[in-house]
């Protein structure tokens, strides 16, 4: 009898890759100071084009679609949408203030209700494709920015929750879903969204909000009633660079994740963690922040389901090449460190990865580290054994 040949090499393709765009989603701007630059989304979708990666065989871009009135309300107060609706169309809305609207953080302006139901859409999309087998990875960056959005009011540039929502329609499916928010604000609109289940793991590693916006997600924050033990969050000090980041992650988060067995896996992929960026103090470079992806990778590819949206991000050049990388190791395409000479959207780009910044001095490492350390023990302690662990 013939023996069977068996390849030695891995036969499994490169990842189904999903990408759900529409350059429009770049022209929205909030306000003339706003810091939330939509055209930082232009400029990643021009690197990404670049690069090669749209072209490759196993990457599908699509267009995003407009979220219904009923899925946006499957998370929101129905009060709240109609007024940001009107609002949308140019109505003047007295007490807007109360709906946290009108803010410096969330301005008004016509069109931003229908901008906003594109960017849930977005998600949705890549949630449908990952949650259906059509693919193996999805990635909506035009989502996850929303991740302060509450049930009954706009928070931290946040309208409509994209990643609530999303899982919801996961949860109502039947599906267990692990989401991971490395933006560097604390994700506290999702893990409100679902403090009282059983079916969603939030885990949250972000700044302290000690010392930035919103001011929530200390480790004590685990979730009520069935969901008590499945709101996870590690905050840091500021300052906290590549290596002491990973520390972290490594300790809290693929433990929990594997123990938790989800069906899906959705992560938020803000790139406000960079050391450049405008608003906060974390010190990540763009290749610190592409090995979590690598690592966020890992996982996925071991529950075989992962949906990725974008997040925070108020450094354009942080931004264009960190998301372009994500793409990249999602999809397994080998992206060159150069930056192609035909990317001519944004000028100074030479290369994806940075020079890192400066070593933090020894007397500030070593309370930065003592501050994080604290943090994972009282997660070791407050969470792991709910997980056995
Ligand atoms: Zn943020």
């Amino acid at each position: 009898m013939q023996a069977k040949i068996i390849s030695v090499t891995n036969p499994r393709q490169k990842p189904r890759t999903a990408f759900v765009y529409a350059d429009e989603l770049s022209q929205y701007q909030l306000s003339a100071e706003h810091p939330l630059r939509p055209i930082r989304l232009h400029h990643m979708h021009e690197l990404m084009k670049a690069a090669g990666i749209l072209d490759a065989a196993n990457v599908d871009t699509l267009v995003p679609r407009t979220a219904t009135r009923t899925e946006i309300e499957s998370s929101h107060d129905p009060g709240y949408v109609s007024i940001v609706e009107a609002i949308s169309k140019g109505a003047i809305a007295p007490g807007m203030g109360e709906f946290g609207l009108g803010t410096p953080d969330n301005p008004v302006r016509p069109g931003m209700y229908e901008q906003t139901a594109l960017c849930v859409g977005a998600t949705l999309i890549a949630s449908e494709l990952v949650t259906s087998g059509k693919a193996d990875v999805a990635f909506a960056p035009t989502g996850g920015v929303h991740h302060h959005a509450m049930p009954a009011h706009a928070s931290g540039f946040g309208i409509f929750n994209d990643a609530v929502i999303a899982m919801n329609a996961m949860v109502d499916a039947g599906l267990r879903v692990a989401y991971i928010d490395i933006d560097c604000h604390h994700g506290d609109g999702v893990q409100l969204g679902h403090y009282d289940s059983d079916q969603v793991l939030t885990i949250s590693i972000h700044e302290s909000g000690q010392w930035l916006f919103p001011g929530t997600g200390f480790v004590q924050e685990i979730g009520t009633g069935d969901g008590t033990g499945y709101s996870v969050n590690v905050p840091l000090a500021p300052y906290t660079q590549d290596d002491d980041w990973h520390a972290l992650f490594d300790e809290v988060i693929p433990p929990l994740v594997r123990a938790f067995k989800p069906d899906v896996l959705f992560t938020q992929l803000g790139i406000d963690t960079h050391f450049q960026d405008p608003l906060t103090h974390l010190s990540l470079t763009t290749q610190g922040f592409n090995l979590v992806v690598q690592k966020l990778g890992a996982l996925g590819a071991e529950i075989g389901k992962w949906v990725a949206v974008g997040g925070g991000g108020y450094d354009l050049s942080a931004v264009a090449r960190s998301w372009t990388m994500a793409l990249a190791t999602m999809a397994k395409f080998e992206l060159d460190d150069q930056v192609p000479l035909s990317f001519t959207s944004l000028e100074g780009l030479t290369t994806f990865d940075d020079q890192p910044p400066a070593p933090t001095e020894a007397q500030y490492l070593s309370e930065i580290q003592q501050h994080n350390k604290s943090s994972f023990d009282e997660v070791r302690k407050l969470i792991f054994p709910k997980f056995g662990i």
